[in-house]
């Protein structure tokens, strides 16, 4: 509530946290740390937020938004008692993590993003083109060219 003002109101987030919104959100700390490499991602430990000033400073806005909507529904998933990082299925087939690209991407259709920018969007880092596609595949976004190597790290 303090550095994403009225987020409460925002409807993708109501989405996620339903009338407990403002309560979350209200008790929800925000770890700001310096890393060379931007990323956000929640605490498996305590389900605290946690974002790299370099990616705020670096990042694209409506990218930035769209991982923060993700991140909010790791918050969700973590206080539903959910295992954020299991290590046993891989990144792209997780079903928390195909969970929070869902809600993502349909904030991002709701924007006008097309197929394709959604692609670009997807494209982190650590992912190559058949996880790429296979994450696409899994949020239901239409991959339609060879998708090139992600370059961006960015969210976890
Ligand atoms: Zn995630």
């Amino acid at each position: 509530m303090d550095y994403f003002k009225r987020f409460e109101n925002v409807p993708a987030v109501r989405e996620i946290f339903g009338e407990m919104t403002k309560k979350v959100l209200e008790s929800l700390q925000v770890e700001f740390f310096s890393s060379r490499f931007g990323f956000m991602g929640v605490s498996d430990e305590d389900g605290h937020l946690l974002i790299s000033s370099f990616c705020l400073k670096d990042g694209n806005l409506r990218d930035l938004y769209l991982d923060v909507i993700h991140e909010l529904v790791h918050v969700r998933q973590f206080e539903e008692g959910k295992e954020l990082f299991d290590e046993s299925v891989e990144y792209v087939d997780r079903p928390t993590e195909v969970e929070a690209y869902k809600q993502a991407v349909a904030e991002a259709r709701r924007l006008g993003m097309t197929d394709d920018e959604m692609v670009e969007y997807l494209k982190v880092t650590w992912l190559d083109e058949d996880d790429i596609r296979r994450l696409a595949k899994n949020v239901d976004v239409n991959v339609a060219r060879k998708p090139s190597r992600g370059r961006r790290a960015r969210i976890s």
